[in-house]
């Protein structure tokens, strides 16, 4: 579980986030929702560690986390615009978080460097875990390929695979499909879906889209100018909107 208390933070006399406080339950499904500019990636930056607080406090579990680096924390990310290593086959973008947890200065070096790597991408354990996080994520043909040869649904899904592995309690994503044309971010929200069904874990996902807020939330925030206008079930954001501006948002008729 995740646990915000008072979590604000302010940019130059400005405040991205207001006092935000709730909490998200474990294999909770969470959307932050709202228009460009309310706050959703600052707040999810904060969650990763990505951003100080200004003030206020993060919780996971029974662990505070905001003072602790993103490293330390157990979440997993994918971003927007999902960053694969153009050089590296799909196998090794997946396996790299792995193989990053074991890191050493002299990986860098060519020749020894490249061994090592390949040493730990070839261990059972994460030859296994990788082969089984690309089968769920239908990747398995393509495991030999370079980024540059896929589409883009099959990209973003090489950059879930990549958060996957990790194995991690808590999954962070922003607008991971905001790059994808509206058939492939329809399939790639049940994948999400699929996903968050099948590994568990606490989801947190940015959208500025009501559509897949109300559609893949256990749960919506729905927030504007940093502050959080209501915490809900779809339903009951849509049924009974805290004000006007929700209701607008969301649609829900007058
Ligand atoms: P979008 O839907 O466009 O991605 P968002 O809800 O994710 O918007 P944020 O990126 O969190 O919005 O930005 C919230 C506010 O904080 C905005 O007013 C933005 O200009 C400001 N902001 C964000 N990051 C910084 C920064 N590094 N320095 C200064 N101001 C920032
Ligand atoms: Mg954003």
């Amino acid at each position: 579980s995740i646990s915000l208390k008072g979590v604000t933070k302010i940019f130059g006399g400005k405040k991205a986030a207001n006092q935000i406080t709730f909490d998200v339950a474990d294999r909770e499904f969470l959307v932050l929702l709202g228009p460009s500019g309310c706050g959703k990636s600052t707040l999810l930056r904060m969650l990763a560690g990505l951003e100080q607080v200004t003030s206020g406090e993060v919780h996971v579990g029974a662990r505070r986390v905001d003072t602790l680096p993103p490293s330390a924390r157990d979440m997993a990310f994918v971003f927007q615009s999902y960053a694969l290593y153009p050089h590296m086959t799909v196998r090794r973008n997946i396996t790299f978080p792995l193989i990053m947890r074991e890191h050493r200065w002299w990986f860098h070096l060519p020749l020894i460097g490249g061994i090592a790597k390949r040493r730990i991408e070839q261990t059972p354990a994460v030859r296994d875990l990788v082969e089984r996080t690309a089968r769920t994520l239908a990747l398995t043909e393509m495991l030999d390929q370079y980024p540059r040869t896929l589409s883009g649904g099959q990209r973003q899904r090489v950059a879930l695979g990549r958060a996957m592995v990790r194995q991690p309690d808590v999954f962070l994503m922003d607008e991971p499909l905001s790059n994808l044309d509206a058939k492939l971010r329809t399939s790639m929200r049940a994948e999400i879906i699929k996903l968050h069904r099948e590994v568990g874990g606490t989801f947190v996902y940015v959208t500025h889209d009501q559509i897949e807020a109300m559609t893949m939330g256990t749960r919506i925030a729905l927030m504007r100018d940093g502050v959080v206008q209501q915490f809900g079930t779809p339903r009951e954001i849509y049924t009974d909107p805290a004000n006007t501006f929700v209701a607008r948002f969301i649609g829900t008729p007058p």
